[in-house]
């Protein structure tokens, strides 16, 4: 049982980032202070939607210099919090080199968070944001578990270097975390393990997040011959920062927590879309066939590899997300606002 003291400073790392920004805003509506730290806290183009959010709110936010790959360089900002919010890592599974840009920032940056925490006296708790990349590289590993239904219980064993390097980045960095976690007994972990993110974005054109490319493409005439049967989870960008909230301030919180709201695929976030914007924007409407995507998608896309297409087409994917609504009481959005809502920011910010 972990109590935070409302009246401390709260860390969150990555507080630039896609999923970061809606829960700082949430935090800034309650009053808190934030420590920010960030790569580039000069970078107006990086921290100016932040201060937009903090204008007019009880909140604060305080930015301090950091990366995840300067050891130390997390320990000025911890100073004083006792709840530590680790969201900061690349998301980006398009890379040259993926131990340089995946891996070590996401296991390094880890250690280098978590190691401030053992050296901070003030921190409770440090709530990690995992990712269902963690749990699972293929929608066929889904099959490999008990029912066919992944839970907290199961951990990605397929992802490598080779292959989804992202999935392995984020296992690794989990591993990590737990080991560090469990060496001690002054604070605990609890991870956030959300599956694919979407939901309207509070910088656009300001994330690398590849939730934000994903959407695009949905609009932006890139799929307009159609999409894959790819079978995936998604979550509200808005649920998975009340996710991070009650993980920090519920005192029973534990372990891991998978944030999928919906067991979902490619062709119904397209269908979502339809009813809105199908007359103005080139949403697909067809799902392509199994055997084209095979002989295709390596060509254009080069996370479409003939592995990711036989694992993943056409196969059922499916996570249990009862520990998450059962303990920490979310009630996640429907698919279709999620879609309409973060469409809704790339039509008034002119991205499609
Ligand atoms: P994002 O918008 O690209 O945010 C990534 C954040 O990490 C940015 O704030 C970025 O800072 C920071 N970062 C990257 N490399 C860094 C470094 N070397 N030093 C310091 N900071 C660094 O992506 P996101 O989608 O919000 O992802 C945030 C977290 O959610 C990640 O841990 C990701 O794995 C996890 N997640 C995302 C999804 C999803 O579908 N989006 C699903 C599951 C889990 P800069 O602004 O300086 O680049």
């Amino acid at each position: 049982m972990t109590t935070i003291d409302r009246s401390k400073p709260i860390m969150i790392t990555g507080a630039t980032g896609y999923v970061a920004g809606w829960l700082v805003k949430k935090l800034l509506l309650e009053g808190f202070t934030i420590h920010a730290p960030v790569r580039q806290p000069g970078n107006k183009d990086k921290v100016a939607h932040l201060d937009r959010l903090a204008e007019g709110t009880p909140g604060t936010i305080k930015y301090f210099s950091a990366d995840l790959l300067d050891e130390g360089s997390y320990t000025e900002a911890m100073e004083g919090c006792e709840l530590v919010f680790h969201t900061a890592s690349p998301f980006n599974p398009n890379v040259d080199h993926p131990e340089k840009e995946l891996i070590e920032p996401a296991v390094k940056g880890t250690k280098n968070v978590l190691n401030s925490a053992n050296k901070v006296d003030s921190v409770k708790r440090v709530v990690l944001t995992s990712s269902c990349a963690a749990i699972y590289t293929d929608a066929t590993d889904c099959q490999n578990a008990p029912g066919g239904v992944l839970t907290e219980a199961d951990w990605n064993t397929t992802a490598s270097l080779e292959y989804q390097p992202y999935s392995l980045s984020k296992t690794l960095a989990e591993k990590t975390a737990w080991d560090i976690s469990n060496a001690q007994d002054r604070w605990d972990l609890v991870t956030i393990n959300p599956c694919l993110v979407m939901g309207p974005t509070l910088n656009p054109g300001g994330t690398t997040s590849e939730s934000l490319n994903l959407l695009k493409q949905l609009g932006d005439g890139t799929l307009r011959a159609g999409v894959p049967r790819v079978n995936i989870g998604l979550v509200d960008v808005r649920d998975v920062a009340d996710a991070h909230y009650l993980a920090g301030f519920t005192p029973e919180a534990h372990g891991r927590y998978i944030t999928c709201a919906h067991n979902t695929s490619f062709p119904e976030l397209a269908e979502a879309l339809q009813p809105r914007y199908g007359a103005d924007y080139p949403i697909p409407t067809r799902v392509l066939p199994k055997w084209l995507v095979m002989l295709v998608g390596p060509l254009v896309n080069k996370t479409l590899s003939r592995r990711f297409v036989k694992n993943n087409v056409g196969i059922a994917f499916n996570v249990d997300n009862s520990k998450i609504r059962k303990e920490l009481g979310i009630d996640f959005r429907p698919l279709k606002t999620t879609m309409e809502d973060a469409f809704a920011v790339l039509v008034e910010e002119g991205v499609v």
